[in-house]
Formats: structure tokens, sequence, C-alpha cells
């Protein structure tokens, strides 16, 4: 199915298709689907203009109407959600449900955001001195989003930076710019002009960008490699960064879990979009006791999974997005097998064409094994052997990575004092991945510097003022 080709960047309110074309390929067929624009210098230099010709007056527009827009922009997603879910697999590659989730997820993100108010802390009222603490926004704040939620990811940014008064070019990633792109084209008019311009190009917009310095602040979602190299840019012009990068989540699962009851939720824990999440878990310690019934357990539960397709009713489990990923992943399994671990694969790759790889799993690796080590975003998962929980403690913490993780037991209070003990920005237990736009949530260590959602996420968009009156009894004559 070859989708609408006319996908316009935004900017300044209109639609701009820029002077050449890049493509986007159906990572389950390998077919082209569409072309973006690949933006000029000059095409960004526009956007960051009329964003910052924009700001003063969106700034200063009562928040009840910033938020009124935001909820219309919910309101667009929900009408179109068949369409954008449809373009949404066929560039991403995930099941038709799972794209729905996201969409889901971007009108609920969006109303949220619109709930939101910035606070005023009184410092002082006394009888010499009055002094309150403000939130300004920062200016016009640009945002790169990844590929793996295309949209929902960059709304996590969106919908906050406007809340709080800033004007937004957002460049989503060249594997998934369409679904954004067609979301642009929605709500290009429940915005002023320039408030919120959306620019797509080749490796080279991202760097632009975060050196341009008519921005004030980069929120970024992506690799940490990358985030190294946006702060680094940033820095020549003190650009504000919000940072939320890569993670290699453990789970821990207790003796005393119920494997019946767990294993499904684990299973979509590390699988859930191709593993190419995140907050997937990436390695699996799992208590002795429970180690060869868990296992067992995932793998019977992987031969009743449906790869396939993502626009095919019943697949369950995609491709992978892109060729570099899918090179990426195939490359730690190879390792894994040189190295002579224990690799299990549901199944060979399907069909004849398409970045598909069987769900894997990788018996008991050493805890140096690059499969334990790195981040595999993909459907590979380490499982491996604890006896002691200070040992797995250790273990778990020492990743230079800390976004996600979960502890899994019977005794949840045990649990909650193990999760209390883990060095990553959310701990679950007995579950995973549950974010909530009212709930911060960021990575420690090498997974990031600030978060998104919840109160401390949208005063990430804004500066701190203090304004302090004396008051006039006290002026001397
Ligand atoms: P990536 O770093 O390759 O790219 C992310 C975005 O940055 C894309 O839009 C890309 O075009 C742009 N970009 C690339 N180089 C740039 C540069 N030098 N300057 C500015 N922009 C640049 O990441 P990806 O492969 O798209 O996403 C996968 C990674 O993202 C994984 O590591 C994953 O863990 C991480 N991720 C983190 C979170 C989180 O919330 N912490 C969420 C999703 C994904």
């Amino acid at each position: 199915m070859k989708f609408d080709t006319d996908f316009h960047m935004l900017i300044n309110g209109t639609l701009h298709s820029g002077n050449s074309r890049l493509d986007v390929i159906n990572p389950a067929t390998e077919q082209v689907i569409g072309s973006f624009p690949d933006a000029a210098p000059d095409d960004l230099d526009q956007a960051a203009a009329a964003a910052r010709a924009a700001f003063p007056g969106w700034a200063a527009t009562p928040i009840a109407e910033r938020q009124a827009a935001l909820a219309a922009m919910a309101q667009a997603v929900i009408a179109h959600i068949d369409p954008l879910k449809r373009l949404l697999t066929a560039e991403h590659g995930k099941p038709l449900a799972e794209a729905e989730v996201e969409l889901q997820g971007v009108a609920y993100w969006l109303k949220s955001a619109a709930r939101f108010e910035l606070p005023v802390t009184i410092n002082e009222d006394s009888a010499t001195r009055y002094s309150e603490t403000r939130h300004v926004p920062l200016g016009v704040v640009g945002a790169i989003a990844p590929w793996n939620y295309p949209l929902l990811l960059a709304i996590f940014k969106v919908g906050p930076a406007l809340i709080a008064g800033n004007c937004v070019v957002l460049k989503p990633s060249p594997f998934t710019p369409l679904t954004t792109l067609k979301f642009g084209e929605l709500v290009k008019d429940l915005l002023p002009p320039g408030v919120f311009n959306i620019v797509t190009g080749g490796d080279s917009l991202g760097p632009w960008m975060t050196s341009h310095p008519a921005f004030d602040k980069i929120s970024f979602t992506g690799s940490t490699a990358t985030g190294r190299k946006i702060m680094e840019t940033a820095a020549a012009t003190l650009k504000r960064v919000t940072l939320e990068l890569g993670g290699n989540d453990a789970a821990i699962v207790m003796p005393d879990v119920d494997v019946g009851k767990v294993a499904k939720d684990l299973f979509w824990a590390a699988f859930r979009n191709n593993g190419q999440m995140c907050i997937a878990t990436k390695r699996m310690y799992v208590h002795k006791d429970v180690y060869e019934p868990l296992k067992n357990a995932l793998l019977d539960y992987a031969q009743s999974v449906k790869l396939g397709d993502g626009s095919e009713p019943e697949t369950q489990i995609g491709p992978m997005n892109n060729v570099p990923q899918y090179h990426r992943v195939l490359d730690l399994i190879e390792d894994a097998k040189a190295k002579g671990y224990t690799v299990i694969s549901s199944g060979e790759p399907v069909g004849k064409s398409g970045y598909f790889i069987p769900i894997t799993i990788v018996d008991n690796p050493p805890e140096d094994s690059r499969i334990v080590q790195e981040e595999q975003f993909g459907p590979v998962l380490p499982i491996l052997k604890f006896d002691d929980i200070e040992d797995v403690i250790e273990r778990v913490n020492a990743s230079s990575y800390g976004l996600g993780a979960s502890v899994w037991g019977g005794d949840e209070d045990a649990a909650f004092k193990v999760a209390k003990r883990i060095a990553s920005g959310t701990v679950w237990v007995n579950e995973t991945q549950h974010l909530s736009p009212s709930a911060a949530f960021g990575g420690m260590k090498q997974s990031g510097i600030g978060v998104e959602g919840g109160q401390e996420g949208l005063l990430e968009y804004t500066s701190a003022q203090t304004i302090v009156r004396r008051k006039a009894a006290t002026l001397q004559r």
C-alpha cells in the first residue's frame, strides 16, 4: 500500500514541501511508502524565526487559551485515529493495535498537559517585603524525537513546552516522520502561526538545530551516544537540555513469585514493540528456585506469539523498524552464538522481505557479555540466574544506565524494599512500563538529564523568576 505522498513540513502555520525529498520504507515489506521534505538550513532558519516571532504573543496568551488549544489537538488525533494508525504501522512496523495505543496515548498526554498550571510560590509577604517565584517560558524549544514511539515521545515534549508558553520546532526521526507530519497538518489551524513547527530531514538537521542560536532549549529523546553530542553542541550557546536517553532495564524476579501469573507480563516487558523501547526489560535476573520454570514459560509463550506485518490483524510483533537497528541486534545475537552461549530462538525469520528477527532468549550468559552489558533495543533477551539478593542488586546497579527497572515477587513489601535500592529513574513492582503524564520520568546516570511528565517535567520548560517588592511603608523619604 502506497500512502499519500503529500507530506509537508509545518512552518509558520503553512505547509512546505521542501526542495528535495527523502523516502520512507515500510520495514515489513521494504517498499517505499511515501516521501518527506529534506529541509535545507534556510527551512530551519524560517521555522526558528517563526517560532521566535510568535513567542511574545503565545507567552502572553492566557493559560486557559493555551490549554484549550491542546485539548483541540487531542481531539484532532482522536477524530483521525484510523488513518493515523495505519500510517504509523506502515512506517514503523508495529501492529495496528499497538499503533492505536500509541495514538490514544498522544491524545491522553495532550489532554493531561492541558490541565497543568504553573505554580507561583510566595517566599515572603511581610510588613517590609513581598517576594514571589514564578515560572516563565524559555522561548523557542527544539524537540528532537526518536523512531520507536515517534509521535508519543514527541508529544511528551510538545504538550508541556506549549502549555508553559514556549514555541516549538519539532524534528522527528528520518525513519518515522510521516505520522508526525500528518499530525502537523491536522493541528495547523488550532494554534497561532509559528507556535508549533515541524521540520524534517536527514542526518544534518539535528546538529543544525542544536547549534542554532535561535533555540533556547533542546529537548531530546534518543540514544546516549547522541545525547552526549547534543550536550556538547548545546554548550556553545548555553542552551538548556533535557536528555531522555538509553537504558538497560533489569527485571529482578524473586523466589516467591508465582511463575504462572507473571510469565506473560514478563514476556511483554521485554518484547513489547519488538523490544524497541527505552524501558523494555533488557536483562532479566531470575532467582535460581524459579529460573527453569520461568525460562520454560517464556519460551512456551514465545511460541504462541504471532510475528508478521503489523497491518495484518493477528500480528502481535512486527519487524525491526530500520536497517541499522536490525543489523545491531543481529550482531549481538551472532556475538552470543560465537561465544558459545545458549541462544534459543522462537523460529526462523518470517517472510521473504522485511527486517524480521525471531524472538530470542540467551540462557544465563556471563554478566560481562555484550548481550547483558549493551542496550539491545530488539527482540533478544538475556536471562540470568541469581541466588543472593545483595549480589543481584550490585549487578543491576553496576550498569552505567539507570532508566527503569522492575522487581517481581509474591511479598510486595519485600519487593518494594528491593525496588528502593535500585539506581534507576523509575522502578516498578510487579509491573513495568506504566507511565503517567502526572509522574516525573527520566534517567539516572547515563540514561539522561532532567525529566518529562509531572510538575517537574513542566518546569523544565521554564525559568524560575523571583520578583521582590519592598513595601512602600519602609521606603525612606
Ligand atoms: P538516535 O539518538 O539515533 O536518534 C534520535 C533522534 O536524534 C533522531 O531524530 C535523530 O535524527 C536525531 N539525531 C541523531 N544524531 C543527532 C545529532 N548529532 N544531533 C541532533 N540530533 C541528532 O536514537 P534512535 O535510534 O532514534 O532511538 C533509540 C534510542 O533512544 C535508544 O537508545 C533508546 O533507549 C532511546 N530512547 C530513550 C527514551 C527515554 O525516554 N529515555 C525513549 C525512547 C528511546
